[in-house]
């Protein structure tokens, strides 16, 4: 089980796989006022920076379920690496239906909402494991400004202009599902350039390692028309933030 190789390859050198900075996901842990202890739950957790550092910077424990063995591994290596194996653990696997045994204080899907079948379905799936008045965090994608039109949207990482909101629908709809938001934090146009222009270097170490891989060719493609395309399309069209939820 694992997720598409194209991930494992770009992705392969990033802590964090998603637009924030490391300074954002320390002020995301920072404004939730965590008490040391809180249980974190974390689908789709990536190479667990977020676990990892929150449990050295804040005194949680939790676990994180990732599809992708190489971040997985990535993960524990950081817990390792911080010194706080002991609180947080990593495991290899599909979290679509992942219900925690024991109830969390904070339950997150941080750009990852593919798990639950959508925004609304992946509050329901976090909801699950969530002890009464306790946060869900959700990290999502909207539009800074509405795509003029299809292609548009296809160039900024989605298959159509209807994959995201406006923030202030995006906020809407989480008031529509009976949620009050009660943070958010953004990512800025930094934060995409330290996500997607880190992807660069990567692919080009690897297209140097590997120049015989059947990948070659489609790394070398991507490689070559990555950085106009965030330019042009991402950079400017895309945000992203992560919305802490509360259920009324
Ligand atoms: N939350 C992490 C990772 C976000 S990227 C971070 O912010 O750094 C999306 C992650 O979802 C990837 O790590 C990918 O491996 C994982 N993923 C994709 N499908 C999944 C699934 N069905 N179950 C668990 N993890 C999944």
């Amino acid at each position: 089980m694992d997720i598409p190789r194209i991930f494992n390859i770009t992705e392969s050198a990033h802590r964090i796989h998603n637009p924030f900075t490391p300074e954002k996901l320390a002020t995301l842990g920072a404004v939730l006022r965590l008490e040391p202890g809180t249980r974190v739950l974390d689908l789709g957790s990536g190479s667990g920076e977020m676990l990892c550092t929150w449990a050295r910077d804040y005194g949680i424990t939790g676990v994180g379920i990732d599809m992708s063995q190489l971040f997985t591994e990535q993960a524990k290596r950081r817990a390792e690496e911080l010194g706080v194996a002991d609180r947080v653990g990593f495991i290899h696997g599909d979290a679509a239906g992942y219900v925690a045994d024991e109830k969390c204080g904070v339950a997150a899907c941080i750009g990852a909402t593919w798990i639950g079948g959508g925004v609304a379905g992946t509050i329901g799936l976090l909801r699950k494991s969530l002890r009464a008045n306790g946060i869900i965090l959700i990290g999502e994608p909207y539009w800074r400004q509405l795509p003029p039109t299809e292609e548009v949207a296809k160039e900024c990482l989605a298959d159509s202009i209807s994959d995201f909101l406006m923030l202030p629908e995006l906020l809407a709809s989480f008031d529509e599902l009976g949620y009050d938001v009660v943070e958010m934090v953004l990512a800025d146009q930094e934060g995409w350039d330290r996500y997607e222009a880190a992807k660069w270097f990567t692919m080009r170490r690897w297209l140097e390692a590997n120049p015989e891989d059947d990948f070659a060719k489609e790394i070398r493609a991507q490689l070559t028309t990555a950085p106009k395309r965030h330019a042009v399309y991402t950079r400017e069209y895309l945000g992203w933030g992560v919305f802490a939820l509360m259920a009324r």
